[in-house]
């Protein structure tokens, strides 16, 4: 078990399902207490993390809405008082040629992927610089450091999560809060696995498949792969590292 999680409160965004979903009752099972903002509802999470023996709640709320984000930090505030731990996970990716994304479409990905974690992060920072504690994980992607053609606006948005993470990291060390991304491969999850995802132009096993042989870990990556990194970040034993990218997709892409 990793140091310094019990007690703690942590906020993970689209904890409903998949990645988010392991990684909320990855820290569960390290002590922590969880709050759940999704677009769906988060029962299953809630009620595994429950049989844990901790405290969870889950509020429906899109990410990349001002509104919806300051009614998510009231009820934190009222249900936990307050936020330790922020999981940035939330995100959405849809396969399309460049020429075939609409300058709305572009807008609502980088509003997801991107202003979801400018809204979050503003709305429980001064939490944490009172606490003079916090730890803050951003969900990247390798695709940023991979040819991943048709997803030009998912990738530019997590450039976008890797450049907020290192800003960020500069300006809140001095209060004891750490700022750090991950970067997942290809991962098996509901919105992966939903039919209308194509990475490298494949239906879904055929790219599974092709990606697992250029890892050096020659499986399918699950959420479960994940966890570990997001609970060592989120600990004290994590505390002198900051404004740094974790790749964790079995060896593929390295930096
Ligand atoms: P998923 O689609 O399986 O689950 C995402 C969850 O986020 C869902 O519960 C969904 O309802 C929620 N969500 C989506 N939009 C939201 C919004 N506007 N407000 C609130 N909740 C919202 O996705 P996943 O595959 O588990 O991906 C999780 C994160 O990991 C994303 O940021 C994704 O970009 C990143 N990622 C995934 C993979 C992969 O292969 N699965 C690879 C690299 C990075």
């Amino acid at each position: 078990m990793a140091r310094g999680h019990a007690g703690k409160i942590a906020v993970v965004t689209g904890g409903a399902n998949g990645i988010g979903q392991a990684l909320a009752v990855r820290l569960a099972e390290e002590g922590v207490d969880i709050a759940v903002a999704d677009l769906q509802p988060a029962e299953e999470t809630v009620k595994r993390i429950e049989a844990l023996g901790r405290r969870a709640g889950s509020l429906i709320c899109d990410v990349s809405n001002p509104d919806d984000v300051g009614a998510f930090a009231d009820f934190v505030a009222r249900k936990f008082g307050q936020c330790d731990i922020l999981v940035n996970n939330a995100g959405f990716y849809k396969t399309r040629r460049f020429e075939d994304i609409s300058f709305a479409d572009w807008r609502r990905t980088m509003a997801v992927n991107l202003d979801s974690m400018f809204l979050m992060t503003q709305a429980f920072i001064a939490g944490m610089r009172q606490r003079q504690w916090g730890r803050i994980v951003n969900i990247a992607s390798n695709t940023l450091g991979s040819v991943a053609p048709n997803h030009v606006d998912y990738i530019a948005s997590k450039g976008g999560v890797v450049g907020f993470t290192r800003a960020l990291a500069s300006e809140v060390g001095i209060d004891g809060i750490t700022v750090n991304a991950v970067s997942p491969g290809l991962t098996r999850t509901p919105g992966t696995l939903e039919g209308q995802f194509r990475p490298r132009g494949l239906p879904i096993e055929e790219a599974f498949d092709l990606v697992s042989k250029t890892q050096a870990i020659k499986r399918h990556q699950t959420p479960d792969d994940l966890v570990g990194v997001v609970a060592f970040l989120t600990s004290d034993d994590a505390a002198f590292m900051s404004g740094q990218t974790l790749v964790v997709d079995g060896g593929l892409v390295r930096v």
